[in-house]
């Protein structure tokens, strides 16, 4: 590689645009892979140099130049992923492959390296002495524990361990998610009369023949246990037997069968208790939650107890109703656990009849975006201001210039909304440019939302159903996170926050989306331009509790019995369903059935990334219900309220521990019964 080809790398050099905005309009396919390389260069060059320094280690010399080392590879790796998922193809994807690897072993090098590390410690065990305080404190606390975590304290024999478990776990988990597809592709249910399609949508049936087709079954319709096929089938199928068969065949999948995963479960728990107590903590529970508003495995249970206390008789009321509807319809209320989905919507049905399509004329995407940029100048005083100038990677993508009420700049908006084959499903909230220090100077955000919205055509504009407009203020929330960050290190600024904190700014955004006062300020027909009437507002409140009690305590249930895998020493744990049956216990609605089991199909936990961390859905939960009934106490767009949650919350990042950022927002810590409240369980 020439200086003059890396010269000419628009992924290594400053942009002169706007606000330095990325020059998308330059880029090739071609620059990643010598940029990374050129940056993995530089960086190593920056390491080196903290490594082999002679004089005393301090702030500057070690954690802000470590903060600082690998810009250029952060800046690399930004751009390529946000292309990976927005804006991809068969190259990009081929890269992937070699540069994910790359990256992976890049940062994993660094918290290896025991010089560096003997540096970084000096500086912590002195931090006294260097009179570190704020963000500062804050960086070299977080540098020195990212290094321990990783087993830096730890002798070489440790070490050597440690890195085992890992290389074991790393096999194991893949392992695990490949005999759930497995069982999941090896079941079939295959329909062939009609009358067996009875209560099913056209769509699902037209799916369903096509599946069947696909497979050589022409003329049949074809089931799975994939969730595009399963949920329907559950909620709509009127043939009781059939939902049965595949009820059963979903929650015994991977457990006595073929591709069963007990003893993988046992083994992955077994070994992240191990890798935990080489750590120095009693449990895998205690190991991940130290990085969690949270804090202990002791808090989680005491929290999720209180939220199932509560739950449960509200829980018991809707599962008599659905028996209720059950015993009117059919004579007997007998409900199994193959028959709640579909009783449950018919229940739905009857109470809050509430389409899509009625929705629909109403939320016209432009208005919605309106709306949202509409709810953040009044809470927060910004204003958008679409720009021509930003160079994007794909024309349906738009931008936006952020001010706020002094005109001063607060970073850029990209928009891209409509999906395309290049895209991945979903919605997602990311940066392009972090906030904090880069260049050797404080920078301005550069964030971006992706969705998968339906485009307009000839003869209609856009229209979003009610969750895609919960969906957009979900992600403009995560935005709002990052543009509103002001810190100094891009390390502890915008999204850098514990995990169960993260969607406290996103979560809250939807409150407002359900809100009269909201709705009234972008809800109006795209045809007639008249707001949304009363009474349809009402359903969207009501159906927004429908059955909170019965979906709160499936919730609980999972939250629990991931506890119960990573709190305690899972060597205990012998015949997986007496321990299944005991840890959910408490969480009983329809009497357990016998061969079915949980766990052997848990990949949130076993594959993914929530060990030890299902009970954060509830968690973030309790966080946006609470932080919003302040906003409701007060006033929707109470200045003073959004004042606080800015200062307190949004501007923050990770400089402080978030107990102590929501503590100073609220004025005392979250309420859990102000979820229980919203949801309607409690008065
Ligand atoms: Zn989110």
């Amino acid at each position: 590689m020439t200086t003059n080809t890396l010269s000419s790398n628009p992924l290594l050099q400053a942009s002169k645009l706007r606000d330095g905005a990325f020059p998308f309009d330059l880029l090739k396919t071609e620059h990643f892979a010598p940029a990374l390389d050129e940056g993995i260069a530089r960086a190593k060059k920056n390491l080196d140099r903290i490594r082999t320094a002679t004089d005393k280690p301090d702030f500057q010399n070690t954690i802000l130049a470590l903060e600082t080392a690998s810009e250029d590879v952060g800046r690399v790796a930004s751009i390529f992923y946000t292309l990976l998922s927005a804006e991809s193809n068969d190259e990009i994807q081929a890269l992937a492959r070699t540069l994910s690897p790359k990256l992976a072993d890049f940062s994993s090098d660094i918290l290896l390296d025991e010089k560096i590390f003997a540096r970084v410690k000096s500086v912590w065990d002195q931090r006294k002495e260097l009179k570190l305080q704020g963000e500062d404190l804050q960086l070299a606390e977080k540098s020195y524990k990212d290094f321990v975590r990783n087993g830096a304290l730890l002798t070489s024999v440790q070490k050597e361990r440690l890195r085992e478990m890992d290389q074991e776990l790393a096999r194991l988990s893949p392992e695990f998610a490949e005999n759930n597809l497995k069982a999941d592709n090896a079941f079939q249910l295959v329909i062939e009369k009609d009358s067996d399609l009875q209560g099913l949508p056209e769509t699902v049936v037209e799916a369903a023949a096509h599946a069947a087709e696909e497979k050589s079954l022409k003329g049949k319709w074809l089931f799975t246990l994939h969730a595009p096929s399963y949920v329907p089938f559950m909620t709509y199928s009127e043939k009781r037997e059939l939902r049965e068969k595949l009820w059963r065949a979903r929650e015994s999948r991977c457990f006595k069968d073929n591709f069963t995963n007990e003893e993988i479960a046992k083994k992955i728990a077994l070994l992240r208790h191990q890798r935990a107590q080489l750590l120095g903590f009693p449990t895998h529970a205690h190991f991940v939650l130290e990085e969690r508003m949270a804090e202990t495995p002791e808090k989680v249970v005491q929290f999720l107890d209180r939220m199932l206390d509560k739950a449960k008789p509200a829980a018991d009321r809707d599962l008599d109703q659905v028996r209720e509807l059950k015993a009117k319809e059919t004579g007997s209320p007998e409900i199994m656990p193959w028959d709640y989905a579909f009783w449950s919507e018919r229940l739905k049905m009857k109470l809050h009849e509430l389409d899509d399509e009625v929705l629909r004329p109403y939320f016209k995407l432009e208005n919605v975006i309106e709306g949202v940029f509409e709810h953040a100048r009044r809470l927060y005083g910004l204003r958008f201001k679409e720009v021509s100038d930003v160079p994007v990677y794909h024309p349906d993508v738009k931008t936006f210039e952020v001010s706020d009420e002094s005109a001063r700049l607060i970073g850029l908006f990209y928009a891209d909304f409509f999906p395309r084959a290049s895209k991945q499903g979903g919605a997602w909230a990311t940066t392009l440019r972090d906030q904090g220090l880069q260049n050797g100077k404080i920078e301005r955000p550069h964030s971006a939302i992706v969705c998968n919205f339906p485009k307009s055509t000839p003869t209609t504009p856009s229209l979003l159903t009610l969750d895609d407009v919960r969906t957009l203020f979900h992600e403009f929330g995560h935005a709002l996170h990052s543009l509103l960050s002001d810190c100094k290190y891009v390390s502890l600024g915008g999204t850098n926050v514990y995990w169960d904190f993260v969607e406290l700014p996103s979560q809250i955004m939807e409150n407002w989306a359900l809100e009269e006062e909201g709705l009234n300020l972008f809800a109006r027909h795209y045809q007639t331009n008249q707001p949304m009437p009363r009474e349809l507002i009402e359903k969207i409140k009501a159906s927004a509790r429908f059955q909170a009690g019965w979906f709160t305590i499936r919730q609980l249930r999972f939250a629990l019995l991931d506890l119960a895998w990573h709190s305690k020493d899972p060597a205990r744990i012998a015949d997986l369903s007496a321990f299944e049956t005991e840890a959910t216990e408490r969480t009983t609605l329809l009497a357990p059935v016998s061969g079915t089991n949980s766990s052997c199909s848990f990949s949130h936990i076993f594959a993914g990334g929530y060990s030890a961390g299902y009970y954060s859905y509830k968690w973030a939960e309790v966080l946006d219900a609470d932080a919003f009934e302040y906003f409701k106490e007060r006033g929707l767009f109470d200045k003073e309220v959004a004042r606080s949650f800015r200062e307190n919350v949004l501007s923050k990042g990770g400089t402080r521990h978030p107990m102590e950022l929501y503590k100073a927002f609220r004025g005392r810590e979250p309420d859990p019964d102000a979820l229980l409240r919203r949801d309607g369980l409690i008065e």
